[in-house]
């Protein structure tokens, strides 16, 4: 809907249980209601203003609160309560996107599934999950390692190459977080370059091999330490850092009757972004906004990127490449392909169920996206 072909869906995630991190979030939850409902026939989402008697409006900053909001997304996923009969496990959130967006790398396309929402609202469960409840990262790589092994006993003729990458944004800098963190060693941050064929890509970049889903586990493991070692030193830095992880599939096809070779190479993009928060230049002030502006850069860069992409006017007017901001950030920069051009992309925006203000702008924000159309094409090549 929308105009678009961007996929939107959204997730409301539970109150938080005891025993999670977040302390002062959880005690806030105690006494909140729940201010999300989701029709899961016609996937409308509602956010209800708070009751502002029952509740004390503590999670709302708002006056203006008073006001239903209707929104409609390709899929709503309840992941509130999990007696519910339409609960959304992870598994369900995997074969109602990630699957099919799996498709798309094996007929050759470039896909991008990245997570919106404010810090604690799910985006890391969605995308990563746990060890005991695997997210979409995981379930797209068991699924595709499991495509692979069918595919080879079926069809010699065909050559399967996987590599993976996984680096960071933090404060307009790439970290790679597949090269282990060096103790009291200066950080390495790397530049990114632009290549007339390939687009923005990120210079001296790990690439790893892979050839099952337990070698790539492993890699995603240590990235992941690698994000939190620094975040212990950097304050809350997973909740700044934008963290981005790639799988490249080639598919390598010799056609034995015309003795062709074809290749067909597909980026998976994976999106975890920084806590939508920060993005708002509004309630940054004195340290926080001097803290906060190149923190923040991408994320901002990236709302200006969607509405420039997303008002219909612009895209009329054909200078629509004029005045996208791309280059306005790392970010962005780097993730230029999945927003606008070659790449069929999803956004999944994450939701607290109790927050109105944040709830309602990550919203607006998913609306927007819905707008968005990218350019897809099948990457093949006959290479002899
Ligand atoms: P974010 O990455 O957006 O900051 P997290 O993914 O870390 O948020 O989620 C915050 C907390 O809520 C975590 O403890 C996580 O395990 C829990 N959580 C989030 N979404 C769900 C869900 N759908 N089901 C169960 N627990 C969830
Ligand atoms: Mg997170």
């Amino acid at each position: 809907g929308g105009g678009g072909n961007v996929r939107v869906v959204v997730r409301v995630r539970a109150f938080l249980q005891r025993g999670e991190p977040n302390k002062s979030r959880r005690q806030l939850e105690r006494r909140a209601q729940c201010l999300i409902k989701m029709d899961p026939i016609t996937q409308l989402t509602m956010l209800r203003a708070p009751d502002q008697g029952v509740t004390e409006s503590p999670m709302s900053k708002s006056r203006k609160a008073t006001e239903d909001k209707k929104f409609t997304f390709d899929n709503s996923f309840w992941s509130h309560d999990m007696d519910d009969a339409h609960y959304a496990h992870q598994e369900d959130v995997y074969n109602s996107l990630g699957e099919e967006f799996l498709d798309h790398n094996f007929e050759g396309y470039h896909t991008c599934i990245f997570a919106y929402g404010q810090t604690g609202s799910g985006k890391s469960y969605t995308m990563m999950g746990t060890p005991e409840q695997p997210g979409l990262i995981p379930r797209t790589c068991q699924d595709l390692f499991e495509r692979i092994d069918a595919a080879q006993n079926e069809d010699s003729n065909i050559d399967y190459n996987v590599r993976v990458s996984y680096f960071e944004v933090y404060n307009e800098h790439v970290r790679d977080l597949l090269v282990p963190v060096v103790p009291n060693a200066p950080p390495n941050y790397l530049k990114i370059r632009e290549s007339p064929t390939e687009g923005p890509y990120v210079k001296d970049l790990t690439e790893v091999p892979v050839r099952s889903i337990n070698e790539i586990l492993r890699h995603m493991k240590n990235g992941d330490m690698s994000r939190t070692t620094a975040s212990t030193k950097m304050n809350d830095t997973s909740s700044r850092s934008h963290a981005v992880f790639t799988i490249m599939l080639k598919q390598i096809h010799h056609d034995m009757e015309t003795d062709e070779t074809t290749e067909r190479s597909s980026r998976i993009r994976l999106v975890d972004l920084a806590g939508s928060e920060r993005a708002k230049s509004t309630e940054a002030t004195g340290a926080r906004l001097r803290e906060g502006s190149n923190i923040n850069k991408s994320l901002t860069t990236l709302g200006r990127v969607i509405a420039a992409l997303a008002d219909p006017k612009a895209l009329r007017s054909g200078r629509r490449k004029d005045i996208v901001p791309y280059r306005d950030s790392i970010l962005t920069w780097l993730l230029k392909d999945s927003l606008g051009g070659n790449s069929k992309t999803a956004m999944i925006a994450c939701i607290a169920p109790s927050d109105y203000d944040e709830t309602l702008s990550t919203l607006r924000y998913a609306d927007q996206a819905k707008r968005i159309r990218t350019r897809a094409v099948v990457n093949q090549d006959q290479i002899s």
